[in-house]
């Protein structure tokens, strides 16, 4: 498919492409929609196959956050910038900084933070050259580690989607399984302990599984089993693609509700989970917790504001669910609809 192609079947927006000799910078930023404000989304630091592949994923992901703003009320648009690692030695302070002038170039239609493969540090040499970064610790005046904001809001989307497909207000003695026992993992678990409901968990990492099991209790399934448990809640908190036409068919959950982005490999695998009468918290929907709270960086940190928006989490996932079930349709379609709404009450 053709950029010009690839452009209209996402709905965009502009595609920034940056280049710098000296350091051997090659950078993508793509801004989605910026109807709700200045295009706010993470930059990404890893190998990529090809131009193409950096380019495909600045566009899915810079997509995901415009719907991921929208849903969470935060007044960003959707955006997304990939820095292609260069293959052999580079100087990183110098890469940084010349992907700061590019960034800076863009006047704050995009506002960059970190993401796979960047770092505070990194952040910091950006925050030399332009204003238009954010996620920094708290020490730095910033917003600190996302992760607990995140694993907040899931567990509030939990809440809600226990709410509607079980019919119940507490998390008391549910059984959750969580894929993934990294940064936003192992917050979401102790949310989930405190609420008293039962873990199972997993993780390619042992050392992260036994922090948990030390520090919580959980019982432990294997990383290529996890998904097979038997429990009411499957939180895939790992990588993009939990849910995908391999995994789907041996699901024995109720709800799918967890922090991964892309937890969908395919929209069909959506339609799979909605025909076996498993309910889905939609990703970008449940796992806004983190965009929450760097946006409030931006706007002027405030921890309770930024807590109360993630506790509100429950309402959209509530809304979304109640009407998945009234209408009988996938909860990713009604979540897509409400950002359209949400974006189409915008003034261009
Ligand atoms: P992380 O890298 O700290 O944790 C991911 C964990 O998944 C790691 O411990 C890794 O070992 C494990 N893992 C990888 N493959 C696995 C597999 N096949 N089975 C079991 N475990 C596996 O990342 P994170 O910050 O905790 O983010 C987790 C997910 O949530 C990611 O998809 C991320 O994009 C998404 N997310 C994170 C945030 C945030 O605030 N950090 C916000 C929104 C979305």
């Amino acid at each position: 498919m053709g950029i010009f192609e690839q452009l209209a079947t996402y709905g965009y927006g502009e595609l920034h492409l940056g280049h710098d000799t000296n350091t051997g910078l090659c950078a993508i930023v793509a801004i989605h929609d910026t109807r709700l404000g200045p295009s706010l989304g993470g930059c990404r630091f890893i190998s990529y196959t090809d131009e193409a592949a950096a380019i495909a994923d600045a566009l899915r992901l810079a997509r995901a956050m415009t719907a991921k703003a929208a849903l969470a009320g935060v007044k960003h648009g959707g955006g997304k910038s990939v820095i292609m690692r260069p293959a052999g030695e580079f100087d990183r302070a110098a890469l940084f900084a010349a992907f700061a002038r590019f960034v800076d170039g863009l006047r704050g239609r995009y506002i960059t933070t970190e993401d796979s493969g960047t770092t505070i540090s990194d952040m910091e040499v950006i925050r030399g050259i332009t204003p238009h970064v954010a996620g920094f610790s708290k020490g730095a005046g910033g917003s600190g580690d996302p992760s607990p904001f995140t694993a907040l809001g899931v567990r509030r989307g939990i809440e809600a989607s226990v709410k509607v497909a079980l019919g119940t207000d507490s998390l008391e003695g549910l059984h959750v399984a969580v894929q993934g026992v990294g940064n936003v993992g192992v917050n979401l678990c102790r949310e989930l302990k405190r609420a008293g409901a039962r873990l199972t968990i997993a993780d390619v990492d042992e050392a992260l599984v036994d922090r948990v099991v030390q520090e919580l209790g959980a019982n432990v399934a294997s990383a290529d089993a996890i998904h097979r448990t038997a429990c009411d809640v499957y939180a895939p908190c790992a990588l993009g693609g939990a849910i995908n036409r391999d995994t789907v068919e041996a699901l024995q959950c109720k709800i799918v509700a967890g922090a991964a982005n892309n937890q969908l490999a395919r929209p069909e695998d959506g339609e799979r989970l909605h025909a076996r009468g498993i309910l889905y918290a939609p990703d970008y929907a449940i796992n806004a917790g983190g965009l929450i709270n760097v946006a409030e960086e931006v706007a002027g940190y405030d921890e309770q504001r930024a807590t109360d928006k993630t506790m509100a989490i429950y309402d959209t996932v509530l809304a979304i669910s109640q009407r998945a079930r009234d209408t009988n349709t996938p909860p990713h379609v009604v979540a897509d609809d409400m950002v359209d709404q949400i974006l189409g009450n915008q003034a261009i």
